[in-house]
This record gives structure tokens, sequence and C-alpha cells, in this order.
């Protein structure tokens, strides 16, 4: 739960977070609704999982708390996802697109459908909820777009060579996006997170593994670890706060800004 003094900040406001059944985007669905927003959580996984995690949300913050199975491969399912949340909490306000997966591989074994499924999920489909979430937020005047970018985006390591581009790609959006409403109260950032410990994370590690015929405590220690400095991994309830900040009005002249949270990687 966050700290009560922020509580009921975003009370009246409307949010759309995708991938929010599991890891950051939950916990930034989760945060957001601790501040009073009014919550579209979206993601695949088990039914009764995903229901469980939505009625919590309206159970532990008093907010409306409605679940949008929109795949992020398909274009119009995204939009129906807008128009879900224009009719359900009476728009996108806060547009947190978060969803995202991962492979590794060197890129002459890379498998075609994985590349074109990576940059589908983290790339293109930002551009298809941006593209139905900017008409409500210039009509009402207010919107605060947050892109889940990485330190992968800024910077490259070996064998992920299509998030690394869709990353790179996702801040190119952000920033081109950021200039084109930067007159209208609507500010586009990305967050740009190191190592934090979700389901994606650990799902690579068998893999990183193989590339690298590495022990799972090497990869976590010799390649996660070591490209950042704190020697830490970043926490989903601080990836969440620096969300949270964004949609605040200290926040406004925040916009194309690629914000790092990573225990100093970028400081390399
Ligand atoms: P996660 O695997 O825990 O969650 C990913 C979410 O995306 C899930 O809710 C999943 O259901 C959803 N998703 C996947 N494919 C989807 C699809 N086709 N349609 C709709 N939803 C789909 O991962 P995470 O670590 O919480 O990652 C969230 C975001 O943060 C991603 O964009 C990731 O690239 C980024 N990120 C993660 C880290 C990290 O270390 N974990 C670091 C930097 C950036």
């Amino acid at each position: 739960m966050s700290d009560s003094t922020n509580q009921g900040t975003l009370r009246g406001r409307g949010a759309v977070v995708t991938g929010s059944t599991s890891g950051i985007g939950l916990g930034i669905a989760r945060r957001l609704a601790s501040q009073g927003a009014d919550i579209v959580i979206n993601g695949l996984g088990d039914a009764a999982a995903i229901e469980k995690e939505r009625a919590a949300i309206e159970a532990d913050f008093g907010v409306r708390c409605f679940y949008s199975p929109a795949n992020m491969l398909n274009g119009e399912e995204i939009a129906g996802m807008i128009a879900f949340a224009e009719d359900k909490i009476g728009g996108c306000d806060i547009l947190v697109n978060n969803a995202g997966i991962q492979f590794v591989a060197p890129i002459d074994e890379f498998p075609d459908d994985k590349w074109q499924q990576i940059i589908q999920i983290n790339l293109v489909a930002s551009f298809h909820s941006i593209k139905a979430a900017l008409p409500g937020m210039k009509a009402r005047g207010w919107g605060r777009i947050i892109n889940i970018g990485s330190a992968h985006a800024l910077v490259a390591s070996p064998f992920k060579s299509a998030y690394v581009a869709a990353k790179h790609g996702i801040a190119g959006l952000t920033k081109t996006v950021a200039l084109e409403v930067a007159t209208q109260k609507i500010t586009v950032n990305a967050i740009c997170p190191g190592y934090v410990w979700t389901p994606l994370v650990e799902a690579q590690i068998p893999d990183t593994m193989k590339a690298r015929g590495m022990s799972k405590e090497q990869v976590i220690n010799d390649v996660m670890l070591e490209a950042q400095p704190s020697k830490e991994f970043v926490t989903i309830e601080q990836v969440a706060g620096m969300a949270a900040y964004l949609c605040s009005d200290d926040a406004a002249p925040v916009t194309g800004a690629m914000m790092s949270i990573d225990g100093g990687w970028m400081a390399h």
C-alpha cells in the first residue's frame, strides 16, 4: 500500500495498464488504484487468478477495476481496450504501455516468429494504444502516457536483438509523441528499469544459461547484476512509485524523458 498522504490524488482519473496481470504492470495498476484512479487491467493468464487480482484492487482501494483481455498482438483489440475504458471508467487519462515479452538467443539462431512477436507486443502495440487513447486525452485536456522501456531502450546486451530493437523503438516513439502533444497538457515518458525481479526475468535465466554456457548463479551475478552497479534488483514497488510520480502535478513539465531506474547502469 502506498503512503496514505498520496491517496486520492488520482481520484476521477481512469488508467489503462497493459500487461497488468503480473509483475511490474500489476504493481503499477495497484499503485495508481491506491491513489484513487479507476483501472482497466489487461494481460494473459488464468481467468480465476486474474479475477482475484481485479477484485482485490476494488476491495483494497475502493476504486472501480475492469479486465480487458485484449491481445497486444492485435491492433483492433487494443483499440477496443481503449474504447472499453472510455465506456467503463470514463476514459483513458493514464495509459501505461507495459506488456512485454523477452526471448534470448544469438541472432543467427533467433526464431522468426519470436522476433515478430517481440516487435509487435513490445513496440507496435504501443503505437495502437497511443493512437486510440490520444483523442480522449486531447478532448479532456489532460493525459499521461507512460511507456515501460528498459535499460535496453538506451544500451544493448548481446543475444537480445529483438528486445533491444523494440525498446530502442519505444524510446523514439516516446520522444516523438511527447513533441506532438507538448502544448496539450499530455506528457509522454518512458521508464527505463534495469533488472527487476519478476516472472519475465526469472524465465530468461535458463535460455541465458544455455546461450552463455553458465550456471544460474553465474547468470544472476555475472550477467544481470554485473550490469547493475548497485548489485541489487530494482523492486516492482520502486518502478510503480516512478509511474505514480509521472502522473503527479509535479511531473507536468517532465515529458519526452527516459527515466532510468537501474542502480547506476547508465553511468557505465
Ligand atoms: P511479466 O512477464 O511479469 O509481465 C508481462 C505482462 O505482459 C503479463 O501481464 C503478461 O500477461 C502480459 N503480456 C504478455 N504478452 C501479452 C499479449 N500478447 N497481450 C497482452 N498482454 C501480454 O514481465 P515484467 O518483468 O513485469 O515486464 C513488464 C514490462 O517491463 C515489459 O515491457 C518489460 O520489457 C519491462 N521491463 C522489465 C524488466 C525486468 O527486469 N523485469 C526490466 C526492464 C523492463
